[in-house]
């Protein structure tokens, strides 16, 4: 038996065997060959070719079976770009032009024709991205003889072991036979917490370096997502304790789900509004479960990590699905955040030096403005089903906000000219994660109706710390006071500017920082549905007048671990 210490992400705990995740792309070979040697990388590529061909012909007949002619129409897509002439041209050029094996030629390939297709103005041809790189993975599989990996493909329960993952790598697997997610890097407010959040599946993640490599498949692994804790190969003794602290857990899990219909309100009566976190449509059912008020946060960019680009249709049919589902309580919308640790290689949104301070949500769609505004058209259309709110994430200078207001309006204009009803009055506002924003709240509130206040970037950029990092996650405290000077600064000049102020970074999610944050003037809190029940708990335990007290002392202290130590002192949570 042996136990490893990481960061508490997503509470809950289990045991199964350990599946073990590697990313298949990582490694790559590129080396030098001799002229000789030209021949014989064609002949790899060739063989590697057909064998795709094969499967892709066997791909394309179960879809046309099982799921019609449109899904088939994709593989006989790519079944074109496989006979292309001009593939086996190109790749036998850079074969002799570059004298590098034939991986490092497809690659090249690659990235070209992504650079040509992703710069077109036309969408239909931007989403052709997408072909080219599943293409282009399936020859280099059958090169490296390689197995595809999928966390789709899982049948069995598993813990997934991976050194660190990718919000693509989660968006499509099998969520009901994931017991369970252990990582080496990673921190609270990775994406892929956010994610086993949202999927409900107890994770650990930055266990450090070397967990992988010291566990084999099929190990069993337990994992306590609320203590942060890992254990491989368990004894007898310790499962015996655990199956007892199984029932209370079970208890509190029942005490939770009676807490639904109760107000969420302080103890003198002041209304709260706890909202929900979303990053695909299927979480509704939980939202509505867990008593949300509304949601304050779709994240809409894993609509476009399962590995296509949706087209305006398709993606209006999403948001209406989730808008329908809420029955009028509102929903925001935010715009697509890819970029960061989101990449989308379908778009050419890979390759920065610096991701995280590079071509982002935001910054990336006013450069992509035929993709922002398709989306903006979906979103637009589907606001007629109830109360829709948009949101543009990262913005940094009031430049870009009125540029973003500037192509919603002509997308409100094409709407029109389309014949698709909108709602003219849909309220527009942005994300607070960047800190020039919050230094400069008071101009951007005269461009928008609201601000959400994201604390996940907001520490990120503020503090200088990925927040994928486990190297310098201790540096991300949940109480920095650097952080919370900006998000006073932002309710500020919110109430001043007289526009809603929420905030929906994962500090919303943690009992004691929503006591803090409605005590500094929030009243809307958005977090992942499962965490709304502790909240409102937490929130009904005191006045509004202890609240601000607690907030006034927090906002005078010097470091993160007084104000920790304030919350401990006063809240019994
Ligand atoms: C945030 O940054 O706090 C936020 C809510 O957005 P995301 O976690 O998607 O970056
Ligand atoms: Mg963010």
């Amino acid at each position: 038996m042996r136990t490893t210490k990481g960061i508490a992400v997503s509470p809950g705990v289990s045991i199964a065997p350990a599946f073990i995740f590697t990313d298949d792309s990582a490694e790559i070979p590129q080396y030098h060959i001799t002229v000789a040697e030209v021949e014989a990388e064609l002949a790899r590529f060739r063989e590697a070719s057909l064998l795709a061909k094969k499967e892709i012909e066997t791909l394309r007949d179960r879809a046309k079976k099982e799921a019609g002619e449109e899904q088939a129409a994709i593989f006989d897509a790519h079944l074109m770009m496989l006979e292309d002439p001009d593939l086996l041209e190109q790749i036998e050029h850079s074969l002799n032009d570059n004298l590098f094996n034939v991986e490092s030629a497809i690659l090249s390939f690659e990235t070209e024709m992504v650079d040509k297709l992703s710069s077109s103005a036309d969408p239909l041809i931007q989403e052709r991205v997408s072909d080219v790189h599943d293409v282009v993975r399936r020859i280099l599989r059958h090169l490296l003889k390689k197995e595809r990996i999928s966390l789709s493909d899982i049948d069995t329960e598993i813990i997934l072991v991976a050194k660190d993952l990718m919000p693509s790598d989660m968006v499509g697997m099998s969520r009901s036979k994931v017991r369970g997610i252990v990582t080496e890097s990673g921190g609270r407010t990775s994406h892929a917490a956010i994610l086993a959040r949202a999927f409900e599946i107890p994770a650990v993640l930055g266990v450090g370096p070397d967990f992988v490599d010291q566990i084999k498949p099929g190990q069993p692994v337990y994992v306590d997502g609320e203590k942060g804790i890992v254990v491989v190969d368990p004894d007898d003794v310790f499962i015996q304790k655990e199956r007892i602290a199984r029932l209370a857990r079970i208890q509190r899990e029942k005490e939770d789900k009676e807490l639904r219909d109760v107000p969420a309100q302080t103890k003198d009566g002041t209304r709260i509004s706890l909202v929900a976190n979303i990053e695909m449509p299927d979480e509704v059912a939980n939202v509505i479960e867990y008593g949300a008020e509304g949601i304050g946060l779709f994240r809409s960019e894993f609509l476009f990590l399962g590995g296509h680009v949706p087209g305006e249709e398709e993606q209006c049919r999403e948001y209406t699905r989730v808008v329908q589902a809420m029955q009028g309580k509102s929903v925001t919308i935010r715009t697509l955040d890819i970029g960061g640790d989101k990449v989308l290689p379908e778009l050419g949104a890979v390759g920065e030096k610096n991701p995280l301070l590079g071509w982002r949500a935001i910054r990336f769609c006013l450069e992509k403005t035929e993709l922002f505004k398709t989306q903006l058209r979906a979103i637009l259309r589907a606001s007629v089903h109830g109360k829709v709110k948009i949101m543009f994430p990262m913005i940094s200078t009031i430049d870009e906000l009125i540029r973003a207001q500037g192509l919603l309006a002509e997308a409100k204009w094409e709407c029109k000219t389309h014949g698709h009803s909108i709602d003219p009055n849909i309220e527009t506002g942005i994300m607070i994660e960047v800190p020039s924003a919050a230094i400069c709240a008071d101009v951007l509130s005269r461009s928008c109706d609201f601000f959400s206040i994201g604390t996940n970037d907001l520490s990120q950029y503020t503090l200088a710390v990925d927040r994928g990092n486990q190297k310098v996650a201790y540096l991300n405290e949940p109480y920095n006071t650097a952080v919370l000077r900006l998000i006073r600064m932002t309710i500020g000049y919110g109430e001043h500017a007289h526009i809603d102020v929420s905030l929906c970074g994962e500090m919303a999610a943690d009992p004691a920082s929503a006591v803090l944050l409605v005590g500094m003037g929030l009243r809307t809190l958005s977090m992942s549905a499962s965490a709304i029940p502790a909240v409102k708990r937490a929130l009904r335990s005191i006045t509004i007048e202890e609240a601000s007290a607690i907030a006034h002392q927090a906002l005078s202290m010097h470091s993160s671990s007084q104000v920790s130590a304030l919350l401990t002192s006063k809240l019994s949570l």
